[in-house]
């Protein structure tokens, strides 16, 4: 730390040594990335001192921006009282039980317990792990089949990326045998000539299909993100969540709703699964329960598992070094009493995130854009050449990635997914800065429609 170097020596420094997550290692060799120094409220700088709208929160994780004074004083407060203790051999920590508490209050009241990970991969994981003693506890080893949707985005290791549902992944590592996918309730992907209502119908009653198709004594857990984040902001169609819940409710199979990106408020109200009249087993968070500032992810345990879990499973054999770690424990108590103090879900259910949607889906007047999507303060768009027959800008699945080239020079971070561009702001963004940020994508879309010629 400290040291003076170029931007350009930054650069070459890291591109020599670090190998970075979803990366092509050999073409970051000669296009080195951005080096991002400082953060503002909701803007980055980079090495050269350009700044940048981020409209992602970082990672979908920093809803109250980067400027929370607050927690950093939680976290210096607990470093000088307790940096570091386990939650093994019958020990716990302050900051761990009072969060504990503080998330039970907080999620939906069927919630109970807390099983603290440090990421939402790890929390995933841990979820397989419950949903097994679950079954094995309850005499019913024959329920093993976990049912996920393709482009799910659960994780990174072996495990949560098997639920998860990208096919090039998968190519990469031997999946899990007993995780089977259905069709994510994509309707402008793969809705056909369906309406998007018949379509979500259509995409709940794949899971009714499959689970008698494999049979229900087999099915032990379906598990889904409310609104699938990194396949591309997938908002699903207004009937696919009942149909769900209609499904599930007429069978014995375990639901998680992974929340990783939808908890805390991303889409009005606290948790997606309300947003959406769902009634979850598990739920599983990170990100934003820290503002993204400390690494900490958990798996919200209902009654329903955890008497289970609790009465006769014995020891259960999972945990990590850093299950609920007094420092990110401390973090997440600190952001979620600002999240309740300045009523920062009111305020996405009531002022920004309408004012976002109503300036974002204006974006659909754009020449280049085919479909808007969005809820609370997440948002894509599908860019197109054609909007009457969907025609993508090149066959490649490439048009993303030359819109986001655009946005960075433009001072604005979205994210490209194949042919769509998605948005998930902080929460602490000015109408001002909504105006801005919709500013700058518009020209950015400007100026991919005149680098494809539209
Ligand atoms: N679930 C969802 C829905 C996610 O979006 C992510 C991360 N983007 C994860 C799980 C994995 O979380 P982590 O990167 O903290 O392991």
């Amino acid at each position: 730390m400290g040291t003076f170097r170029t931007t350009a020596e930054w650069k070459q420094l890291d591109a020599n040594h670090h190998l970075h997550p979803f990366t092509d290692f050999n073409d970051y060799q000669n296009n080195h990335g951005r080096i991002i120094e400082r953060a503002e409220h909701i803007y980055i700088y980079d090495t050269d001192g350009k700044q940048m709208l981020d409209a992602m929160s970082g990672l979908w994780c920093c809803s109250l921006g980067y400027s929370q004074p607050e927690i950093a004083e939680a976290v210096h407060a607990q470093f000088q009282k307790l940096p570091y203790y386990n939650n093994f051999f019958q020990c716990s920590n302050t900051p761990a039980v009072e969060l504990a508490e503080k998330l039970v209050q907080m999620t939906p009241k069927q919630f109970t317990h807390v099983f603290f990970t440090n990421s939402g991969s790890e929390a995933n994981d841990t979820n397989i792990r419950l949903i097994r003693r679950y079954w094995d506890t309850k005499k019913q080893p024959k329920k093993r089949i976990i049912l996920a949707r393709t482009n799910a985005y659960h994780g990174s290791t072996i495990a949560s990326a098997s639920l998860g549902g990208f096919e090039f992944v998968h190519d990469q590592f031997e999946t899990l045998p007993y995780v089977q996918h259905i069709t994510d309730p994509n309707w402008y992907h793969n809705g056909g000539d369906l309406t998007s209502d018949e379509f979500g119908l259509h995409a709940a009653r794949e899971l009714e299909k499959r689970i008698d198709l494999l049979g229900e004594e087999n099915i032990a857990a379906f598990i889904a993100e409310p609104i699938q984040g990194a396949g591309g902001v997938i908002v699903p169609p207004d009937t696919y969540w009942p149909e769900v819940r209609r499904i599930l409710n007429e069978r014995d199979i375990l639901f998680v709703s992974d929340e990783v990106i939808c908890g805390f408020g991303r889409t009005g109200n606290m948790f997606g699964c309300e947003t959406y009249g769902m009634e979850p087993d598990l739920l599983t968070f990170a990100k934003a329960v820290t503002n993204g500032f400390q690494p900490l992810g958990g798996v919200m345990v209902s009654d329903k598992v955890a008497e289970v879990i609790t009465a006769d499973g014995g020891e259960f054999g999972h945990g990590f070094t850093y299950s609920g770690h007094p420092i990110t424990c401390a973090a997440a108590l600190a952001t979620l009493n600002i999240m309740e103090r300045d009523k920062f879900v009111d305020h996405v259910a009531n002022d920004v995130g309408p004012y976002l949607q109503k300036q974002w889906s204006a974006l659909g007047d754009h020449p280049i854009v085919g479909h808007v999507r969005g809820v609370g303060m997440l948002g894509s768009i599908e860019l197109v050449r054609n909007k009457e027959s969907r025609e993508r800008l090149e066959g490649d699945q490439k048009s993303g990635g030359i819109c986001r080239e655009f946005c960075v020079a433009n001072g604005l971070i979205m994210r490209a997914v194949g042919d769509s561009m998605i948005i998930s702001p902080p929460f602490v963004s000015s109408h001002a800065e909504i105006d801005l940020l919709i500013a700058r994508a518009t020209k950015s879309l400007d100026q991919t429609a005149e680098y494809y010629s539209v």
